[in-house]
């Protein structure tokens, strides 16, 4: 997707504002003597923005609009050091709005539905952008917010929702209390929104059917707005996005050079009518692809995949981008082998290899199936790995999240 004549004019606009609030970017661009953009490819050569540049400018100093204009901030959960605050204007705060109310309308939410909204409320923009998208939209927001089980399944009754917003984990258990409860007949629930982590095709088959909803990923990040920024319609052919909004790049994480539609790497955002805390070029560092062609609904708003993982997931070797997730789809395809696997990484003569340890059980044809699986592999990510198949409960298990790859080449 080549950024268009708008969408540049746009971005200049961007940057004289974060020039003018002497803002880490305004810096970046000064250091780099660039003031303005007038093709595609002076725009593939601005600077980056980081998680640490917004962690940096904590608190205030994303702080792009005069104090007056600013109605909000929101923040990120740090898991590691400081959060990121993003400060939002009330036009802000109205764009989000429309473009979640946009992803409901997308998913077949009308203002007839009852929408229970399960996300958090608070600092972070998870309940608050679910809550304000709907009632932009029109419909009934039941502003539940996390946890309490047995008050949600009251509420879903009583109050007939037919729209559950919520992580995948959390559908999930609600589901199986539903099942294991008998109360599947008074629930009234027909579509769910999902947040956009990853989750496997076998976990939402058990929640839509479990349920009997048609299912939607939405996707978002609090430093882009919050969730709503894009989701997937009824063909389910990847997450549309809101284009008039963001310029969405994807690059190859090592060479940081945009890489084709269609080809996998990492999602680069830039805002194209934020006030309160514009980005260029924020690395998002979660992995997809932009999908090329039309979608059989016939909009107009390119699409990107759903998320594969991130960045820090992804392994080079022999010059190809591999992810866990791809070795981790094909053997979902051998049911003879156990859920736990092992990838080693090493350079050996000059050379990377790929091992893969795989469990089976005593009765299976361990070269038989060593062969098979390389042979797949091979197959769908262009080299031949080494398999090394062993018995059932030999691989490493830990109570945390197990490492399932281990790159012996930088050690
Ligand atoms: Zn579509």
């Amino acid at each position: 997707m080549q950024i268009s004549e708008k969408q540049l004019s746009q971005v200049n606009h961007q940057i004289r504002a974060l020039v003018s609030a002497g803002s880490f970017y305004g810096k970046k661009l000064e250091q780099a003597g660039i003031e303005r953009v007038s093709t595609p490819e002076e725009f593939e050569k601005l600077p980056f923005s980081e998680k640490s540049d917004l962690r940096d400018a904590y608190p205030l100093g994303l702080m792009t609009a005069p104090e007056k204009d600013i109605v909000r901030i929101h923040s990120s959960s740090g898991t590691t050091g400081l959060p990121v605050i993003i400060p939002y204007t009330r036009k802000d705060v109205e764009d989000w709005a429309i473009m979640f109310a946009r992803c409901y309308e997308f998913a077949g939410i009308t203002p007839m539905d009852r929408i229970q909204v399960t996300p958090g409320y608070g600092l972070w923009t998870a309940g608050i952008g679910f809550q304000n998208g709907a009632e932009k939209l029109g419909a009934m927001v039941i502003p539940m917010g996390p946890g309490n089980t047995e008050k949600q399944l009251q509420m879903m009754q009583d109050m007939g929702s037919t729209v559950l917003c919520s992580t995948s984990s959390y559908a999930l258990l609600l589901t199986e209390e539903i099942e294991k409860r008998g109360i599947k007949n008074k629930i009234k629930l027909r579509k769910g929104v999902i947040g956009s982590e990853r989750w496997s095709d076998k976990m939402r088959r058990r929640i839509g059917e479990g349920l009997g909803i048609e299912l939607y990923d939405i996707y978002g990040l609090t430093e882009i707005y919050g969730p709503g920024i894009g989701i997937n319609c009824k063909y389910n052919t990847g997450m549309h996005y809101w284009d008039d909004y963001l310029y969405i790049e994807i690059i190859d994480p090592h060479t940081l050079k945009p890489v084709p539609d269609g080809e996998m790497g990492e999602i680069v955002i830039t805002t194209l009518v934020k006030e309160g805390a514009p980005l260029i070029r924020y690395r998002t560092h979660d992995l997809s692809r932009i999908i090329p062609g039309e979608c059989p609904c016939g909009s107009r708003f390119p699409r990107l995949d759903t998320i594969m993982g991130r960045t820090d997931d992804m392994m080079k070797i022999k010059g190809v981008n591999v992810f866990p997730s791809q070795i981790e789809e094909i053997l979902q395809g051998f049911p003879e082998v156990s859920s736990e696997y092992q990838i080693r990484i090493s350079h050996l003569d000059g050379k990377d290899t790929m091992r893969i340890y795989v469990e089976t059980n005593g009765s299976v044809d361990f070269a038989d199936l060593a062969g098979r699986l390389a042979a797949k592999v091979k197959s769908v990510i262009g080299f031949t790995p080494l398999v090394k198949v062993v018995e059932n409960g030999l691989l490493p298990r830990s109570e945390k999240k197990t490492k399932r790859v281990i790159d012996e080449r930088y050690d």
